[in-house]
This record gives structure tokens, sequence and C-alpha cells, in this order.
């Protein structure tokens, strides 16, 4: 259905116009390992998942006699599920935790304020209560945003006026959200300030302040990148994993690109949890992360 559709120019570049070779087919020959290799790269699969795809097919079809029945096309979703499964794990929100406290970070663009938004949403609809942070001070529109998305959502957004301390904000919010009793509290933070080192220290002296409150939290750092970023994304998210201790992805915007094996090559060299993924703009379009629907959906 929806994930298909959003993921469907990944997809169309993985897959499309290989029908009548893979059709029924169940031998490798060079010419077809080949054309996946180069359009596994277009994918932005990378270099090494990409060996590591076509290696998994050699051995599931090639060579002497093999053959488990199994044809190419299905065998490409199978090594596809087992590069991305180990990344697989859902984020859980420990209810021992009170506030359970999720801090967002990642470049401005990426899809932070959406994907906070639409993680407030799916929390308070699963009954539990969401509280924010407009920890990005830098940006009157990012705090604009939160608040709007707030509004729709229905739960509290804790700001301060432009240029203030961020960690004194998610300081704030963290005491509201304990005095509320709120279940979860999402902090926003800056995606760009005048160099990198200082949005580094930044974030480190968020952790800081957070810790003094409650010695585990943060309890998740999700990391937000723009899927359409391909092998950018990777780049971003070794700088961001330096700094910080990131415990999870949410991968945005699947569906504007061609470049959704990203996840693969972020997979592959980050083991990083993949915790959601973005396939549009609708609350629902931000999905838990499934290996074997993603790779479904890439090859079905
Ligand atoms: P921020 O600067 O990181 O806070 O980025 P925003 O949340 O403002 O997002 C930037 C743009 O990307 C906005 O227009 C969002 O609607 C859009 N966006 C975010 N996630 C997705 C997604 O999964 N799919 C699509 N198509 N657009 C997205």
């Amino acid at each position: 259905g929806r994930l298909r559709n959003g993921l469907r120019r990944t997809r169309s570049g993985l897959t499309e116009g290989l029908a009548t070779l893979f059709v029924g087919r169940r031998e490798l020959d060079d010419e077809l390992l080949e054309e996946l290799e180069m359009r596994l790269l277009q994918a932005d699969v990378g270099m090494e998942a990409t060996q590591k795809v076509l290696d998994g097919l050699v051995e599931r079809l090639g060579g002497s006699g093999g053959g488990t029945g199994e044809t190419v096309l299905e065998a490409l979703r199978s090594e596809i599920v087992k590069v991305l499964e180990p990344v697989e794990k859902p984020l859980q929100i420990d209810t021992d935790k009170r506030p359970f406290v999720i801090l967002t970070v990642g470049v401005n663009g990426a899809g932070k304020t959406t994907t906070i938004g639409k993680l407030a949403a799916r929390f308070q609809n699963e009954g539990r209560s969401v509280m924010v942070a407009a920890g990005d001070t830098f940006r009157a529109a990012a705090v604009d945003q939160l608040q709007q998305w707030g509004e729709r959502v229905g739960c509290p957004v804790i700001a301060q006026p432009t240029g203030s301390d961020p960690a004194s904000v998610v300081f704030d919010a963290h005491q509201a959200a304990r005095a509320r009793g709120a279940d979860v509290l999402i902090a926003d933070t800056a995606g760009r300030l005048h160099t990198q080192d200082n949005l580094m220290e930044e974030l480190r002296k968020i952790r800081r302040v957070l810790g003094r409150q409650d010695a585990d939290a943060p309890h998740e750092t999700l990391l937000v990148l723009d899927g359409g970023n391909g092998q950018n994304a990777l780049a971003q998210a070794e700088q961001f994993g330096a700094a910080v201790n990131v415990t999870g992805l949410a991968v945005t915007k699947l569906d504007g690109t061609a470049r959704g094996g990203v996840l693969l090559a972020l997979a592959e060299r980050l083991q990083v949890p993949v915790r959601y993924i973005g396939v549009g703009e609708k609350v629902e379009d931000l999905r838990t992360f499934r290996a074997a629907d993603f790779a479904e959906a890439l090859t079905a």
C-alpha cells in the first residue's frame, strides 16, 4: 500500500525493467550480476552493502548446483532483509522512565521538526501524554512550526524567546514534564550554529543538563537524516555520532528519492538501530522501520 507507493522511486530504479530478466529466473549470470550491481550502487546502497548482497545472491543461486528454488527477485529480497535486519530495533518507550526523554538531533532541513510533530501525534494516539521542548532557539520558524504541531496534536510545547539558552529550555521542559507527569518529552535542537564545533558542544551541554535531571536521560538520541541525501547522510551520521551517542535513526523523505538504498549503507556501516522511516508528509507516513516490509516494498 502506502509504503510501496512511498518507495516507488527507489523500487523502479532497482528492479524496473529487470522484470523480463528476473521473472521465473533461478540462475545468475554475469550480465545480470553487473546490471544489479549498477542499480544497487545507483540507489545509494554503497559499495560494502552492494557487495554483501551480490555475494549472498551468488551463494544462494549460483555455483555448483545450489538452487534453492527461489527466483532471483525473491533471493534479492532475502539478501536485502539480511542486511537490514540487524538494525530493525523499534523504539520501546520504557514506562519506568517518566518522562521518557527523546533528544532529536540533525541538520536543518532533515525533517526534524516534522518528525517531532509526527512522533508527538503517534505517542498521543497510543494514549501517552507528550510534551515538546523547542530547543532550537535560533530559528523562530522552527518554534512556530512546533507550536502549530502542538496545537494540532494537543500537547504542550515549552519555548523561550529566540536566542535563549537551549539547555535552559530543555531543563525547564524537563521540570514541567516531571511536574505534570508526562510520559514522553521530545526535545528539538538546533541544526546549525556558527560552527560545527559550537553545535556539537551545545548538544553535549544539553545532554549534561538532562543527565543532571535524570542520570539515564536522554533515553533516546534520535538522529534525523534526509534519505534523499543518499551517501551524504552517512557522513552526517558519522559526524553526529562522534559528538553524541546516537541511539537511533529516523530516515525521512524516502518518498521523494530514488536513493532509498541508503538504508542498506547505513545499516552496513553504522549498525545504529533505524527506528523510523518517513515516506510522506502525513502523520501515518512516519513508519516504524521493518526490514521485511522495506525489502518487500522495494522488490514486490
Ligand atoms: P527541519 O529543518 O529538520 O526541522 O526540517 P522540517 O521538519 O521543517 O522538514 C523540512 C521539509 O521536509 C518540510 O517541508 C517537511 O514537510 C518535509 N518532510 C519531512 N519529512 C518528510 C517525509 O518523510 N516525506 C516528505 N515528502 N517530506 C518530508
